[in-house]
């Protein structure tokens, strides 16, 4: 088609989608439902299915029940467990681009490295790490944040002689049996990640800095008669009914009604109960104890981990570490472990620049979308947009995110930017851009509920939490589930101007 002038220029997909895992799987899936069948998902990596195509680390699984842990249009009832173990996940994802058609419009092994909106063609310009130029209408940003491996700046790290690799880029030839292991960090990656190696490694060292909070597994195989249950009329409703109301209780209201409910209170005994339980040493258990309260930082669930610290060939070490050598890791106190494989389980960059997205984002008139985050603070109206962003909408903005299962807050972000899409072909707009006013209010909503939350509480300045961005703010929605779903579908369409060269509204 001829672009005229006064006119939009055609761009070559009316959305696209930025990031293959499951943000971009559901945004796929549910763009083509409401219409919108020209999207090309866009995915760096050579597989889909995000943090599950890239992270294998022995004992990778899930940490939400897999009864929630999936989308609510496309229930399994063969998971082998109540809490399923990544390669499953992995393969729900191929299920899922192959049974919803998403494959053919899925580019793999492409990079989007900068996106720039075109005022005069009302479109985006996404640069590819290829020099390639793809356009677009509209973009879905749908890259998770949990995604860039952070390497921790330790001296001497880059000299280390031995196999050095990250728990999300696990090289399976680096054979462990045998071998003098040392891992850093002890957060979920650890978690899964220490009980699966210890026994077939010669020793392993942990180095701690801050002890997370372990609670027990509500795990079980799910066998072939508990599947088939599932199948009956009802059950698999009332299952998931279940999971729902547990993963809801244990985070979102623990985090976001803290002071109004006493969740995190019957959290802590929990874990006091489990790490009791399953430290045998009284020095072991005491370092193990974390000093902040339960939901400053991510807990963590497990039934074999802190059990593992009573193996006489797996030691916790708890004094920093100063540099790391040619042939092992040394601690302030002058210790050198002498180490053969490096493990680093020390976590993804988060609220940080660089990473929302990754890529730079140039707004209206140029406007760099880090740099008004930088001057605004982290903010997005409803986690979804930003003013002077124009047609850019995110799966997971700040303060979109209420901590209740991933696909819960896939499927309510994307009710939000439906409602947009189809409103701007309902009046032939070319342009949908969120008022300042509107995101305003919405940010000042978040911060008054702020005196509710689990998070500013003195005890959570020693959590080392990666919650919390530079300025101090922690940008999770906060709002029970189902809030966030009532106002997704009901927001007031006057908080977008719809435009075009022909047509304004709002
Ligand atoms: P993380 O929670 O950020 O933990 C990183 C760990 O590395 C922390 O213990 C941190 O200590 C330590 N660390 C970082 N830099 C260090 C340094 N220079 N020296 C010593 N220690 C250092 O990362 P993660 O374990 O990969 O988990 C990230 C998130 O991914 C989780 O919170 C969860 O949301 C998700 N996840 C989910 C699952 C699941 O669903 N099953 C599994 C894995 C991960 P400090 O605490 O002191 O900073």
């Amino acid at each position: 088609m001829t672009d005229r002038p006064d006119h939009p220029k055609q761009p070559d997909h009316e959305v696209a989608i930025i990031g293959g895992g499951f943000s971009g799987i559901g945004a796929a899936i549910l763009l083509d439902r409401a219409g919108f069948d020209d999207y090309l998902m866009i995915e760096e990596g050579d597989g889909v299915g995000g943090a599950w195509h890239w992270n294998t680390y022995p004992g990778v699984a899930v940490d939400i029940p897999s009864f929630s842990y999936q989308f609510s249009f496309e229930q399994m009832t063969d998971w082998s467990r109540v809490y399923a173990p990544g390669e499953e996940l992995k393969a729900y994802a191929e299920h899922c681009v192959d049974k919803y058609d998403v494959r053919r419009r899925t580019r793999l092994g492409t990079r989007v490295v900068s996106a720039e909106f075109d005022d005069d063609g009302e479109l985006w310009r996404l640069g590819t790490a290829g020099g390639e130029q793809i356009t677009a209408r509209h973009v879905v940003v749908a890259t998770g944040v949990l995604t860039q491996p952070k390497k921790p700046e330790i001296e001497g790290i880059g000299d280390f002689a031995g196999a050095v690799m990250h728990t999300a880029r696990w090289d399976h030839d680096v054979d462990l049996r045998g071998k003098r292991v040392a891992i850093i960090g002890t957060g979920a990656s650890a978690v899964q990640t220490i009980p699966s190696i210890a026994p077939e490694v010669a020793h392993l060292t942990v180095f701690q800095r801050t002890p997370i909070w372990c609670l027990p597994k509500l795990d079980a195989p799910l066998p072939l008669p508990a599947r088939l249950a599932m199948r009956v009329p009802g059950a698999r409703r009332a299952t998931r009914l279940v999971s729902q109301t547990f993963v809801e209780l244990t985070f979102p209201i623990a985090a976001h009604f803290h002071d109004l409910l006493p969740v995190a209170g019957v959290g802590e005994r929990i874990g006091h109960g489990h790490l009791r339980r399953a430290v045998k040493d009284p020095e072991v258990r005491a370092k193990l104890t974390p000093s902040y309260a339960l939901g400053c930082k991510r807990p963590s669930f497990s039934n074999d981990y802190l059990q593992t610290f009573n193996r006489s060939d797996v030691h916790l070490e708890t004094t920093p570490i100063e540099r790391v050598t040619p042939t092992g890791v040394v601690t302030t106190d002058g210790v050198e472990h002498d180490v053969d494989v490096l493990i680093l389980a020390t976590g993804f960059k988060v609220f940080e620049k660089g990473n929302m997205p990754a890529f730079g984002v140039a707004g209206t008139g140029g406007a760099d979308l880090e740099d008004w985050w930088g001057r605004h603070r982290f903010q997005a109206y409803q986690g979804v947009s930003v003013p002077g962003f124009p047609n850019f909408f995110a799966i997971l903005g700040p303060y979109g995110y209420n901590g209740s299962s991933y696909f819960n807050l896939i499927e309510t972000q994307m009710a939000h930017i439906v409602r947009c899409l189809k409103q701007a072909r309902r009046v032939g707009a070319t342009r949908v851009e969120v008022t300042p006013e509107a995101n305003t209010r919405y940010f000042e909503r978040m911060l008054g509920r702020r005196r509710h939350q689990v998070f500013f509480q003195p005890s959570c300045s020693t959590a080392n939490s990666y919650y919390f961005d530079a300025n101090g703010d922690v940008p999770f929605r906060a709002s029970p589930t189902l809030e966030t779903m009532w106002t997704s579908s009901r927001f007031d369409l006057d908080d977008y101007a719809f435009a075009s060269r022909s047509v304004t509204t709002a």
